[in-house]
């Protein structure tokens, strides 16, 4: 099951988004078994992300020759834990955990890769909000940090036309830094209930678990 949900969504993804760009499947792996993650890797998946950082430092970290995320919200505590390890942390939503993250990398002497997470309305949710990302992308260029992209929830209610301007608002924000900043690469926007819509209005990285792995366990 989960290898043919891997080469069928691969498949699907391989012409690129509605400009072409290649898209980037990570397989959000939270509650999944070493086992299924394994799995999926041997199917084609190359990038793994997780959203508790137990899980990626008992079983992720010990997956081979993968590119590994953080997609999920992070406690300043735990960023020592991330920092070196995690090659792409998708949630920046935050100033306090920017001086974190700086401070860590500033120690290790390394250059840590951030997505800058903008907020769609969710209240539950972190993240910047849209009107702030290019101040809150700027500010996050330091010495040891390198915001690389945005990340976004889109919520889980509303109509097709509704989701679609928010995709387009949040594109036009990575467009703006991209034009500012060439290392800009990575719009991560779409779960398994809303990427084919993403990826119709300008994603290029997409973050599936259930349509890949099938329902989670209920916690
Ligand atoms: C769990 C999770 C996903 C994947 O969600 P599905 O609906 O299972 O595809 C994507 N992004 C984040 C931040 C998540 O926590």
């Amino acid at each position: 099951m989960i290898t043919e949900a891997v080469h069928a969504t691969l498949q699907e993804i391989a012409g690129g988004n509605c400009f072409h760009e290649p898209i980037t499947l990570v397989a959000a792996v939270k509650t999944r078994t070493r086992e299924e993650i394994e799995e999926a890797v041997r199917a084609g998946i190359t990038d793994i992300g997780d959203n508790r950082v137990q899980e990626f430092r008992e079983k992720s970290i010990q997956v081979p020759g993968v590119t590994r995320h953080f997609i999920g919200r992070l406690q300043t505590n735990k960023v020592k834990y991330l920092v070196g390890q995690c090659d792409l942390i998708h949630s920046l939503d935050r100033d306090e955990l920017l001086t974190a993250l700086e401070a860590r990398a500033a120690a290790l002497g390394i250059v840590q890769d951030v997505l800058i997470e903008i907020n769609l309305g969710e209240a539950s949710k972190g993240g910047y909000p849209l009107r702030d990302g290019l101040s809150a992308f700027r500010n996050a260029r330091k010495n040891h940090i390198r915001p690389i992209g945005f990340m976004a929830m889109l919520p889980a209610e509303g109509d097709t036309a509704m989701l679609g301007d928010l995709c387009d608002r949040v594109r036009a924000l990575y467009d703006r830094a991209r034009a500012e900043f060439p290392d800009v690469k990575y719009l991560s926007l779409g779960m398994s209930g809303d990427w084919r819509l993403c990826v119709a209005h300008g994603s290029n990285m997409i973050r599936l678990g259930t349509s890949l792995f099938g329902p989670r366990p209920v916690q």
